[in-house]
């Protein structure tokens, strides 16, 4: 079977991507398997140097990857090319895990008493359609670096970054049975992931709703998993915010890659006495989102990635919806959405609930900072979120006070390849990324050895 790639701005298709069956998918998954005892016993100082030269693989290709994310995600030219030099990045950060992958020694009386960071085997990683670079290199570059072998299902939306990716890992020497790409069904290749038992770890990124089934289906073998999942984060801002700087970002916070971000800043929520000055200020902000072909340097917002996706994402803002603004988007072929801004009639509207995953954003008052924390944390998600305030103290209490795993005071940003990334609540279970994500791929082992006689 095949999956025809489709360009999202165009509707051409761009590539015919073979289905990984079943069948195929166990085969990988044993080759995965006798691949370990080689990989884990590489030296570490030659596996950090495959892992470095896998970084300089994708960093000599970044134009080209970009080029085919562009083709198959509609990512704007600029993000996609900051999409291709994460990947690159987090090889390189990585890389420096292998010699540094110790365990500890830990007094005991009668002997020496020791621990190892062992690898967990084959590692399975699901990624979705949505940053199909990244997630992958957050899944399999600390897994690689800690002696795992990898098997990786791209979304059958956007497999062709990641087979690329696949082979630049063979291209800086590193075994075909160690890194493998799987494009296919996530229902076939990625239920195998979590059945076959030679897999004893899942890496998922992807709905809460998905996830929830995952992380049952990983529970028959009691295998390891780490989820990432939705958000509907919240973007708060006090009356004392410096509300020109809030409002011109507070587009970017949402509609980058369309909305179609976990991260996204969906719901706007304002001091009530700041609140029509900060709507003012807004509406020329979104209005003046570029959005358009992606490959132009010039565009911030491209279009969905399927007309699947865009029916979904209309379904919200329908004439039911008070709409206060729009952005502008092309007419003609391709999956568009405008930024569109909805100011919701109750706290249980669909658009302040729900993930759209879209360019809809709702803006809603708050009194006081307890409000505003009340708001921020009614819903079953906790991603990430931003606080806007020039109260040092407020922004410390209000960011302790957010149930949320990546909070960012007077920025929008959540991910930094150094420190740690994932959600609280129903957004996921772990953390990738950061100095701490080798635990997630490794298993401590505790020995003890005697040294005297009789023990
Ligand atoms: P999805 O439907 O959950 O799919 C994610 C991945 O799981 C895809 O590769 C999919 O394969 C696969 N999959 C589907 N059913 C499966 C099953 N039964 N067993 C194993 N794998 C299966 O999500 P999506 O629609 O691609 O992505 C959008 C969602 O992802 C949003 O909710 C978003 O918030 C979330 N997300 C979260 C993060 C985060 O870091 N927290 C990041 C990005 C996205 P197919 O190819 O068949 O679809
Ligand atoms: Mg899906």
């Amino acid at each position: 079977m095949n999956t025809e790639v489709v360009n999202p701005a165009t509707e051409q298709v761009v590539a015919t991507v073979p289905s990984t069956s079943a069948a195929d998918a166990d085969a990988a998954i044993e080759r995965a398997h006798r691949a370990l005892p080689a990989w884990r016993a590489v030296a570490p100082g030659d596996r950090a140097r495959l892992l470095r030269r896998f970084a300089e693989a994708v960093d000599s290709d970044v134009d080209n990857l970009a080029s085919l994310e562009v083709a198959n995600s509609g990512h704007t030219i600029g993000n996609a090319r900051w999409e291709a030099g994460n990947v690159r990045d987090v090889l390189h950060y990585y890389a420096a895990a292998p010699e540094r992958l110790f365990g500890r020694q830990i007094p005991v009386p009668g002997g020496v008493n020791v621990t190892f960071a062992e690898p967990l085997g084959v590692v399975g990683v699901i990624v979705p359609w949505n940053f199909p670079m990244p997630i992958a290199g957050w899944g399999f570059a600390p897994a690689l670096a800690a002696g795992n072998t990898v098997v990786l299902k791209p979304a059958e939306l956007t497999p062709l970054t990641a087979i690329r990716l696949g082979e630049l890992a063979r291209e800086a020497g590193i075994g075909e049975d160690v890194f493998q790409v799987l494009p296919g069904r996530g229902s076939v290749v990625g239920q195998r992931f979590v059945d076959h038992p030679l897999v004893r770890k899942v890496v998922f990124t992807g709905s809460t709703e998905v996830g929830r089934g995952i992380m049952a289906g990983c529970a028959a073998q009691v295998k390891r998993v780490t989820l990432e999942l939705g958000g509907k984060n919240a973007n708060i801002v006090f009356a004392d915010a410096d509300l020109e700087r809030a409002a011109a970002t507070a587009p970017y916070g949402v509609f980058d890659n369309a909305g179609q971000d976990c991260c996204a800043r969906s719901r706007i929520l304002v001091q009530r006495s700041a609140f029509d000055r900060f709507l003012g200020l807004l509406e020329p902000a979104v209005r003046g989102v570029v959005v358009g072909d992606p490959a132009s340097e010039r565009t911030e917002m491209g279009p969905l990635i399927s007309a699947g996706h865009l029916a979904s994402v209309s379904s919200y803002v329908d004439d039911e919806v008070e709409v206060a603004f729009r952005g502008s988007a092309p007419e003609g072929p391709g999956y568009w959405f405008p930024p569109t801004v909805v100011l919701p009639r109750t706290p249980t509207d669909r658009t302040v609930v729900d993930e759209v995953f879209g360019p809809v954003v709702t803006v809603q008052a708050f009194d006081d900072e307890a409000d505003a924390l009340r708001m921020a944390n009614d819903t079953d998600y906790g991603l990430s979120g931003s606080i806007w305030t020039r109260d040092v103290g407020r922004a410390l209490r209000v960011a302790r006070g957010v149930e949320a795993g990546n909070l960012s005071v007077n920025s929008h940003s959540s991910v930094r390849y150094w420190t740690p990334f994932g959600g609280m609540k129903q957004s996921g279970l772990g953390r990738e990324l950061g100095p701490d994500a080798l635990d997630a791929f490794t298993e401590t082992k505790n020995v003890f050895i005697a040294t005297e006689g009789e023990s």
